[in-house]
């Protein structure tokens, strides 16, 4: 650790959202150095291909002039969502634990780097649950930060870390931010001219309810889950039926992905002579199930008839078989979907 004054070596948690962008100008105008470090996985929202929407991180921090290292959640990370020691929040979001894997990871970092300290955005009460006093505490001791983790946002209301006790950290230049608003977060973005406005990015799909149903089904029947299997969750309408695993593309682009995503051997549909959906299917492949995959993909292609021939294989260009199937009751779709 190199603690002499303005030498210090801040490493921050960098969402790209608000709080970590005020967090770090907050620190910077301390003439504290800071590298940032994200971490990037499958249940970004920010990430999501079809909204080609991109989050804060390169409109924000071109402005600080901080340098952002990128890390990616992996499949420890899914052992985390399988059994979270702390619980989940109101979906299958295992915020505490969440938090304490990026820390851990973090730390790793920063003695690499020789930071001086790390910090977050996060703000006392602004979820009740991972953010609440006691949360916090527990984040920070079992990512091994005891009063090495600081939040510059809410600093005035948790007790001081070593540095700010040191006096290295100015703790009179810190906030005492307590819950949900940010409204102070943006007025001071707005008097640092770094944003007019906020709109919150798409934040983390494991809050989300339809994601979540996606996510535990997969969880039970992948008993060594990996990032493949989650990926795919994202794109088309999702249904379990007899075990197997039936994804339908609800557009073109999900078409595309779907087909990059899927597993080799995994098998493709399509309605003939017609547009329409991918459609995959995962698992065992019985008559049943075979009708089924059919029928919702001629139910969701531009076929108007009430029957149509859907052809399938594992190769796109080479889907030499086929089955006649009419169109689907919608109370049967209702029952198996996810
Ligand atoms: S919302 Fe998602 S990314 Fe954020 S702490 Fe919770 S689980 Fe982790």
């Amino acid at each position: 650790m190199r603690y002499t004054n303005n030498s210090l070596l801040g490493l921050g948690l960098i969402s790209g959202g608000l709080d970590s962008l005020i967090a770090t100008l907050m620190l910077k105008l301390q003439d504290i150095e800071i590298v940032g470090l994200n971490f990037k996985s499958p249940f970004c929202n920010c990430d999501k291909a079809l909204k080609n929407s991109e989050c804060g991180l390169n409109l924000y921090y071109e402005k600080l002039g901080i340098t952002t290292y990128y890390q990616y959640k992996k499949e420890d990370y899914l052992k985390i969502i399988r059994s979270p020691i702390f619980g989940y929040g109101r979906n299958l979001n295992p915020c505490i634990d969440c938090r304490i894997y990026i820390l851990k990871k973090a730390k790793k970092f920063a003695e690499k780097i020789k930071a001086d300290f790390i910090f977050t955005g996060e703000v006392l009460n602004q979820r009740p649950k991972s953010q609440n006093k006691r949360a916090l505490k527990i984040i920070e001791r079992e990512a091994g930060l005891k009063g090495k983790l600081l939040r510059p946002l809410s600093a005035l209301l948790l007790e001081p870390t070593i540095l700010e006790k040191q006096g290295y950290i100015d703790r009179s230049k810190l906030f005492g931010i307590n819950g949900r608003s940010r409204k102070i977060q943006l007025e001071i973005a707005q008097k640092y001219g770094l944003l007019n406005s906020y709109y919150a990015c798409g934040g983390c799909l494991l809050t989300d309810k339809g994601f979540s149903n996606r996510m535990k089904d997969c969880i039970k029947y992948h008993e060594n889950l990996n990032m493949k299997d989650v990926n795919i969750l994202k794109y088309g309408r999702h249904f379990r039926y007899n075990q197997s695993k039936i994804i339908v593309g609800r557009n073109e682009l999900e078409n595309k992905l779907l087909l990059q995503l899927k597993y080799t051997n995994d098998l493709i549909m399509q309605a003939e002579n017609v547009t329409g959906p991918i459609t995959i299917i995962q698992g065992k492949r019985d008559n049943e199930v075979m009708k089924f995959a059919a029928e919702l993909t001629l139910r969701y292609s531009d076929n108007n008839d009430i029957n149509g021939r859907i052809v399938y294989g594992t190769k796109i260009h080479a889907l030499k078989n086929f089955i006649d199937v009419d169109k689907i009751k919608k109370e049967k779709i209702e029952q198996h979907i996810l």
